[in-house]
């Protein structure tokens, strides 16, 4: 096994690394650690968060500083403010037996001038965010014509953030016989371009495979006609609650027309366009990164330069044209360990579109169902009892109400309040909702067979035909189909409503254990701690051989109910 000593580190370097727990090489660190130091040759390195690329190029880096020198030498760029101070952090502390090292890091969105009061110190290793750069060569505060090392980092982050020609001018004011190193985590082919033209005959090192999406997203589908899409995704944002989420559409005119109508229903949501003054952009940006909004619609090109990638879910109101852009779109949500779901919402011509993506993302979509009036009311009702139940309410100031409130209520049981709250809270939604027609519709036969992979469930129905005691839909959908597809189990899940878990997400729970596949659900009960799930006796035991699966960063388990 090779080592850090193997490849030919400062014994300084050797030390720090012990001290940080760093054994031995990671697979990219080993990969290129041998050819950054003993040649000049570019690197192209296909590697995500997480896998020791800072380490890779950091520590040639560091290992090649001359600190007598006192132009800036080594230059990272990174996309954002978070990624561009985490690089510095870490290449101090690979510094740090190192004497005179000097690193600086430089981000927008913060005081200039202490940065360019830091720059007059002369630092060996700039690390930067492109337009906070830009800025401060055109004032004359960066000279980086005696550059040797270039790194571009999270590449595809910068060109998907709209850095493309901020890049292209920081490149020209580089020396021409520079080093670059880029790393990516996709290989779009933007990125492509970038190393085609500034790269000279990069080493490229592969970790993990190209292009691939995001591996903690979801992708879900759901198939309804051009007229309804609109309904659908008020259904869809209606049945989760707590979405903080970006809906995609594909003209400035539809992202206006969207939010509009969010808004006339009473959605907290705002539209992001090329229409929009610079003020008004960040406004509306400042509201939805504070969560204060929680939808925003926006079209790809005025996503651009966003860094927001908290979002639980993505929803492509129209499909993309380019493949690429749906992995922009997807990327945003499933970040840090979390899970996220990308929805397409789509109509029965654009199954060819989603297997366009699904091929380059490789990745499969799941269709999952819009749910219906009584799926809503069941989300909505949960939200709003856990909302209650872990309010921490102010009891002095509630207290100069009380009297009054005990006179005017206190005679009612518990029952009857219970009654009351809802209905005062939901009337309105169950009223919406009472006779609102089914959305969905069947996916052309073609497609149903591709997708069932054999299996002759129905489909859709039985899926959503669950919830209260409504056995008898549920039966009868059964007996329509004239299969009855064998028993159903029930499967306990040790996740409830003291995690805020909703019917869609226990689905996706369910398929994840079955691998990505479209199980057959029946009806689910969420109880406070736990939820039962009915399933095929196939799936039952493909589940409970699984035993768990993450969820939100945690560990959901099954077991026989
Ligand atoms: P990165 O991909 O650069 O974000 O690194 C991911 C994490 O792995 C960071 O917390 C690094 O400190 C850590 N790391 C990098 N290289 C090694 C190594 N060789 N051994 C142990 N941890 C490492």
């Amino acid at each position: 096994m090779t080592t850090f000593e193997d490849l030919g580190f400062k014994p300084e370097i050797l030390k720090a690394l012990s001290e940080l727990g760093f054994e031995t090489p990671t697979p990219i660190q080993e990969q290129t650690a041998k050819v950054l130091i003993e040649t000049d040759q570019d690197v192209v390195g296909l590697a995500q968060t997480g896998t020791g690329k800072t380490a890779a190029f950091g520590l040639p880096i560091i290992h090649d500083v001359e600190p007598e020198i006192t132009h800036i030498q080594s230059l990272i760029l990174t996309p954002t403010r978070e990624l561009c101070i985490q690089v510095s952090k870490d290449l101090e502390k690979y510094a740090k037996y190192l004497r005179g090292i000097k690193v600086l890091a430089v981000y927008g969105g913060t005081d200039i001038k202490a940065q360019i009061k830091k720059l007059t110190e002369n630092p060996h290793i700039l690390v930067a965010t492109p337009g906070r750069l830009l800025d401060l060569i055109n004032r004359g505060r960066v000279d980086l014509s005696e550059l040797g090392i270039l790194v571009l980092d999270e590449a595809d982050e910068m060109l998907n953030m709209g850095f493309k020609d901020d890049i292209e001018e920081i490149l020209g004011r580089t020396p021409e016989n520079r080093r670059t190193l880029m790393f990516s985590a996709t290989m779009p082919k933007e990125v492509s371009a970038i190393a085609k033209n500034y790269l000279y005959n990069p080493l490229e090192v592969t970790i993990g495979k190209k292009n691939e999406s995001t591996n903690t997203v979801f992708h879900h589908y759901y198939v309804t006609t051009s007229s309804n899409r609109f309904n659908a995704l008020r259904r869809i944002v209606d049945a989760h609650p707590d979405i903080y989420g970006m809906v995609f559409c594909r003209t400035r005119a539809e992202t206006k027309e969207v939010a509009e109508r969010l808004v006339n229903h009473g959605y907290n949501a705002d539209a992001l366009h090329g229409d929009l003054s610079q003020a008004q952009r960040d406004l509306v940006m400042d509201k939805f990164r504070k969560k204060n909004l929680q939808l925003l619609v926006a079209t790809d090109v005025a996503a651009r330069g966003i860094d927001i990638y908290n979002l639980t879910h993505v929803i492509n109101y129209n499909l993309p044209d380019d493949a690429e852009n749906y992995t922009h779109r997807s990327g945003r949500t499933g970040r840090a360990g979390k899970e996220g779901i990308s929805i397409a919402i789509i109509h029965s011509r654009e199954f060819n579109k989603l297997h366009e993506i699904e091929r380059v993302i490789k990745k499969t979509f799941v269709q999952q169902m819009i749910p219906n009036g009584l799926e809503i009311c069941q989300s909505q009702l949960m939200h709003y009892f856990n909302k209650i139940s872990e309010l921490k309410a102010d009891k002095e100031g509630v207290s100069k109400f009380m009297d009054e409130a005990m006179e005017r209520l206190g005679g009612l049981s518990k029952e009857e309040l219970i009654e009351k709250m809802v209905a005062y809270e939901f009337q309105h939604l169950l009223n919406d909702y009472k006779n609102a027609p089914d959305l969905n519709i069947e996916p052309p036969k073609k497609e149903q067979r591709r997708r069932n992979d054999g299996d002759s469930q129905g489909g859709r129905q039985d899926r959503w035909e669950r919830g209260g005691d409504n056995n008898k839909g549920r039966n009868r959908q059964r007996d329509n189909r004239g299969d009855d597809g064998g028993n159903w189990e029930q499967v306990s899940v040790n996740i409830g409503n003291n995690r805020r878990v909703s019917p869609p997400q226990i689905i996706a729970i369910i398929n994840k254990a079955l691998g990505n596949r479209r199980g057959q659900i029946g009806r689910i009960k969420i109880n406070q701690s736990n939820s039962l799930v009915e399933l095929r006796a196939q799936d039952t035991s493909a589940v409970l051989q699984v035993g768990s699966v993450k969820f939100d960063g945690e560990e959901v388990r099954f077991a026989k109910a």
